[in-house]
């Protein structure tokens, strides 16, 4: 690379390739900032500029960067097999041995793995999944799943039909048939003044009332993330998971929990699901499944839907990459230095509650409304005026502001709108924490 300079690579970028989730007009008259390398919890771009990575790449580099077990692992697998299939009869080491590993740390009876490439491809794979189940169970007229406004579950045309980001449901008129949404349990946003035990039932009581209102003859799965993270980690009051577990149960309606954002320990769990006391009959997983370090998703299902599965005959569903050997292996190598270290424990007992007291001592500042988090993931809300709570106005960016602001004291924290997110990798040490809490309230006093 060292003989590309930062604005010749920024030329071809801008030439040459459409970057995701980008406005790229305005990409281009900025120049596209250039990450050469990573190590631990920093990375470095071409200038030079160290930036301490509050967001773990995008949610999923638990483990930090340049960790040598994951690269031998690959390294490894790449000599040994690079590539085949799990179609037409046939299995290898690694997707066996790593659905018997997933089948051991995943809560419940989630004991099967289908596996798939992403997060949006297990969300598909849930949309067909579900259907398919209620179809071999004799109920085809069981259709329609109900999901929430504002999730996330992905950029395929299924995962952003069940996610609820109104923007992207314009580009390509979706969603797509039978998948309805309800209320978000955000208490700061659509609960003020409301006590939020009873707000997260009331949230959850809509499922009830959609449910009833849809024909409970109709509905096939709820699906949601434990704590909604693109959405602008939305931590649901304790109120919430366990009336929607009641619904689901009383309807007898699939939960699937999708927690691609959530698994592998980010909550002080390895699924979110132990910690709001939820079992879910679905349960999607990929980012911190390999750190991120190469792509891989799955789906858990729980005995009752893979006896059904094993059952009805062939399952016309899967992919190339379903399972893909290396990404098995990098995923083998990533659970045993969870478990060898301890991160889980660590997020759970030492890290985490350390991150959630530095982070609530920004609550003292003028632009903050609220801040919030669990294990290793938390949100600030900026607000115009602290006593009144009201927020900017939309026009004014102050998200970005702050991101801006962020960057440029050397952090990388995320804008949801005017709702700042962090959620960095699971190895930060407490010295990092303190000068990620340094630099966050630099960029907030610069915001103000
Ligand atoms: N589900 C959730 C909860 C996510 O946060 C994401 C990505 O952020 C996805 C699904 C989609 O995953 P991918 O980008 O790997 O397709």
């Amino acid at each position: 690379m060292a003989e590309f300079s930062r604005e010749s690579l920024q030329q071809l970028d801008a030439a040459h390739h459409l970057h995701p989730f980008t406005d790229s007009g305005a990409l281009h008259q900025k120049g596209a900032r250039v990450i050469e390398r990573g190590e631990g919890a920093y990375l470095w771009d071409l200038d030079g500029h160290r930036l301490l990575d509050g967001m773990a790449g995008l949610w999923c580099v638990n483990l930090g960067y340049g960790r040598q077990e994951l690269i031998a692992a690959a390294n490894a697998q790449l000599q040994q097999l690079p590539y085949y299939n799990l179609f037409f009869q046939t299995t290898h080491p690694p997707a066996a041995k790593l659905a018997a590993t997933l089948a051991e740390i995943l809560p419940g009876d989630l004991k099967h793995l289908f596996f798939t490439g992403s997060g949006s491809e297990c969300n598909d794979t849930v949309v067909r999944m579900v259907r398919h189940f209620w179809a071999e169970q004799g109920r085809p007229e069981r259709t329609v799943i109900i999901s929430r406004h504002n999730a996330y579950h992905g950029s395929t045309l299924a995962g952003a039909s069940l996610g609820g980001m109104k923007p992207m449901h314009r580009q390509g008129g979706l969603p797509l048939p039978d998948i309805v949404h309800i209320d978000q349990p955000y208490h700061f946003g659509e609960g003020q003044g409301v006590d939020p035990h009873a707000f997260g039932l009331e949230r959850a009581q809509q499922l009830e009332q959609k449910i009833l209102e849809l024909g409970p003859e109709r509905v096939a799965a709820f699906i949601g993330e434990p704590v909604q993270g693109a959405g602008g980690v939305i931590i649901p009051p304790d109120s919430y998971w366990p009336e929607i577990q009641r619904i689901c149960k009383k309807y007898d309606i699939l939960l699937v929990a999708d927690e691609v954002i959530c698994g592998f320990g980010r909550t002080g769990h390895w699924f979110a699901s132990e910690h709001f006391g939820i079992v879910p009959d679905l349960l999607c997983m990929a980012k911190g499944i390999t750190s991120g370090y190469i792509p891989l998703g799955a789906v858990a299902v729980s005995g009752r839907v893979a006896n059904t599965l094993i059952a009805g005959g062939e399952f016309f569903h899967g992919f190339t990459y379903s399972g893909h050997p290396v990404a098995c292996a990098v995923a083998q190598a990533n659970i045993a230095v969870m478990q060898k270290e301890h991160i889980v424990e660590r997020v759970h007992e030492d890290i985490g509650p350390y991150l959630q007291q530095r982070w609530a001592s920004l609550g003292d500042h003028p632009l903050v409304g609220e801040t919030r988090g669990l294990g290793l993931v938390a949100a600030l809300e900026l607000v115009a005026d602290k006593t009144s709570l009201t927020r900017f106005p939309e026009e004014a960016g102050a998200g970005l502001v702050c991101r801006e602001h962020s960057l440029d004291s050397g952090l990388i924290m995320r804008a949801v709108g005017d709702t700042m997110i962090i959620s960095p990798p699971l190895i930060i040490t407490r010295e990092q924490v303190d000068e990620l809490i340094e630099k966050a309230r630099c960029a907030l006093d610069l915001t103000l």
